[in-house]
């Protein structure tokens, strides 16, 4: 069965606001069909960002993990050789990050909302993220910088990872009725299986 009503969260995140790409950010999800279904600004403190990234039990080891292969690829030295050690740098950088000024939290509703979202996103770094992207259009870091200035590589936008992610994610994020359950006209070109109502 497919899910119509699949749930994402976007944040865009401090360096997303202060380059004033919130529009332009929340346009290239928008017009994929994808329903904007809860948005506010917030300021997160650290205490929050810890929890947000600490929702996956796995997280500082894969964030290490990514980073540590990044570095063999590209055959960049590290300052941690360790994944859980380099995850819990990242996380100490990501509580500075994100926590530094105004956030936009959206939850994106509709079929396959997880993989579209991340689809437009990008890859993690925006150096090697594809064209198109957000990451890979609209900024320039990498981790080597990151890593060199003991800093979070800055992308822009958090973007869940999957469904049961998204699921935790958001109630962090919202309250229930900050979600708001309403129909586009649009779903029925995007969703209905007979296209009759068209011709006049
Ligand atoms: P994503 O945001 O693409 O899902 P992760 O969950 O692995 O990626 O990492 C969360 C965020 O932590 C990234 O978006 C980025 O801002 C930051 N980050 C990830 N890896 C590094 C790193 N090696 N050095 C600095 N910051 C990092």
């Amino acid at each position: 069965m497919t899910n119509k009503k699949e749930r994402t969260l976007v944040v865009i995140k401090p360096d997303g606001v202060q380059r004033t790409l919130i529009g332009e950010i929340i346009k290239r999800y928008e017009r994929t069909g994808l329903k904007l279904v809860g948005l506010k600004m917030i300021v997160p403190d650290e205490k929050f960002v810890e929890n947000h990234y600490m929702l996956d039990a796995e997280w500082k080891k894969n964030a290490g993990s990514k980073a540590i292969a990044s570095a063999k690829k590209k055959g960049e030295t590290i300052r941690s050789e360790d994944p859980l050690e380099m995850g819990e740098f990242i996380l100490g950088t990501l509580k500075k990050y994100i926590s530094s000024g105004p956030v936009i939290a959206m939850v994106w509703q509709g079929l396959n909302a997880v993989g579209i979202v991340r689809k437009i996103t990008g890859g993690t770094e925006p150096l090697t993220s594809d064209v198109g992207t957000i990451r890979g259009d609209f900024t320039i870091d990498s981790y080597k910088a990151g890593d060199t200035d003991g800093r979070s590589v800055r992308n822009l936008v958090h973007s869940s990872g999957s469904s049961e992610e998204a699921e935790k994610e958001i109630e962090l994020w919202f309250d229930e009725n900050e979600i708001i359950d309403y129909r586009l006209i649009q779903e029925e070109i995007l969703y209905d299986v007979n296209l009759d109502g068209i011709l006049e």
